[in-house]
């Protein structure tokens, strides 16, 4: 330990609290430039994180970026299904399949997403860290406490080990102490949700191309129920809400959960002979609200920990590895000027806003038009029966000018209206 302490004494500059995926790309790619760093989790390895396992194309892309080769090893496990797109089930049953636009940049040969137990990715991604020399992995420790003396960070931790460094990167999820202190962020309880999880297997009546359901019920609404396939026909389900409803209304999540299963029609079939593997778990999701500072003197905040879930479609695992990948090359910036101070971290958020904010912002802006059954059931409905309007659809989830077109009430309108 002593060694480890004077190790980053005089040779590290950045230390990361977190090793889920953005603090794990941002320690892969300090390895890829050859900066030594410190990657800490209270976590021992192979660990699960509660989550719905639909990985997105950004994730394909960063790790495209990181090590191509690695992207084709992941994406040849047997731990993942490749998803192809979405099947949306409004509150009347009535479905509309929308495929992902296939489009990889990457590859033609790979999908545009994956489903995949956290537990498997987050452990093939610090088995690679793990193998990297410039990459100091402490799992199975906590960070406890943060302050900043003398230009440096000083971290200390449940093993009384103490860690200092030029820069930290806090990406230790959606419930990170450091969120709020020295982060500054507060939460909004209308703009975090918590989303409950649990396995099932033998769930009948999936897609053939491994669809994610997102099903529309009408006492769950502007939330949705889940259903993500995953291999050897085990899915996970799950549901989540805005914690501002939740204490509003009263909701007990995990009973909807469980009265849809058995109430809903179209359900209750496709249950009949499935079976329950795995406890129901709950977790927070903190959505992305507005543009928010995610730095200070000396430290960065990446993943969940800056709040950067999509709050329409709850992607957050994506936003995690791109945020990551900007901190590192924020860090690499910063041990070549020698600069760790807020103003010249600046460039971090302009990175990670170039890249996602307009997205974050059109969907903030959509109307949670979802939270009226007889608007939602008559949109899918005539979704389903138009195929120009399916194509608009499946357009706007990957293409942002058409998504920008979903946040004026007037789509809805013409829709409704036939046009
Ligand atoms: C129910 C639910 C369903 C979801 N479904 C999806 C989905 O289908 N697709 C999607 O893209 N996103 C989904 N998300 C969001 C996604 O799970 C997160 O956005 C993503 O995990 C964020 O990654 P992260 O690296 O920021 O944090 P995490 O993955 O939470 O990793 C944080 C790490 O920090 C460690 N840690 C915490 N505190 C400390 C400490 N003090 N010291 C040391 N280590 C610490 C933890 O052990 C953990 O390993 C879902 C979330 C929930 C709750």
């Amino acid at each position: 330990m002593s060694k480890l302490f004077n190790f980053f004494m005089e040779r590290s500059s950045v230390s990361i609290v977190g090793a889920g995926p953005a603090g794990v790309f941002a320690a892969l790619f300090l390895a890829r430039a050859g900066i030594p760093c410190c990657l800490i989790d209270k976590a021992v390895f192979p660990r699960d994180k509660i989550c719905g396992d639909g990985i997105s194309g950004w994730v394909l892309s960063v790790l495209s970026k990181l090590d191509k080769d690695l992207l084709l090893k992941l994406n040849r496990q047997d731990f993942l299904v490749h998803s192809y797109g979405m099947r949306v089930v409004a509150p009347n049953g009535k479905m509309l399949d929308l495929p992902f636009l296939d489009d990889n940049e990457v590859s033609p040969e790979l999908p545009p997403g994956y489903i995949c137990k956290r537990i498997h990715l987050d452990n093939f991604l610090v088995e690679e860290a793990k193998q990297k020399p410039e990459i100091e992995f402490l799992e199975g420790v906590e960070v406890l406490g943060y302050a900043r003396k003398g230009g440096k960070n000083i971290l200390t931790t449940n093993t009384g080990l103490t860690i200092i460094s030029d820069l930290v990167i806090f990406a230790n999820g959606a419930n990170s102490k450091f969120m709020k202190e020295p982060g500054g962020i507060v939460k909004d309880a209308k703009w975090t949700m918590t989303g409950i999880k649990t396995y099932y297997k033998g769930i009948s009546g999936m897609h053939k191309k491994n669809y994610v359901e997102l099903h529309f019920l009408k006492n769950l609404l502007p939330g949705y129920f889940w259903i993500f396939p995953l291999p050897n026909g085990e899915a996970n389900i799950g549901v989540g809400i805005d914690r501002y409803r939740i204490k509003k209304h009263r909701i007990n999540l995990k009973k909807l959960m469980f009265e849809a299963i058995e109430n809903e029609p179209h359900l209750m079939e496709r249950f009949k002979n499935a079976t329950q593997i795995s406890k129901v778990e709950a977790y927070s999701l903190p959505l992305w609200d507005k543009k928010r500072k995610i730095r200070g003197d000396g430290f960065l905040l990446a993943g969940d920990a800056a709040n950067l879930i999509d709050p329409v479609t709850g992607e957050g695992i994506g936003h995690a590895a791109l945020s990551g990948m900007f901190a590192a090359r924020q860090a690499i910036r910063s041990i070549e000027k020698g600069d760790y101070s807020e103003a010249f971290l600046k460039q971090y958020e302009d990175d990670l806003y170039e890249k996602i904010g307009r997205e974050l912002r059109i969907s903030r802006k959509i109307p949670r038009f979802v939270k009226y059954p007889w608007l939602f059931n008559s949109v899918v409905k005539r979704a389903a029966n138009s195929e120009i309007l399916q194509r608009k659809l499946t357009l706007a989830m990957s293409d942002l000018e058409v998504r920008k077109k979903l946040k004026s009430p007037w789509l809805y309108i013409k829709i409704l209206m036939g046009r």
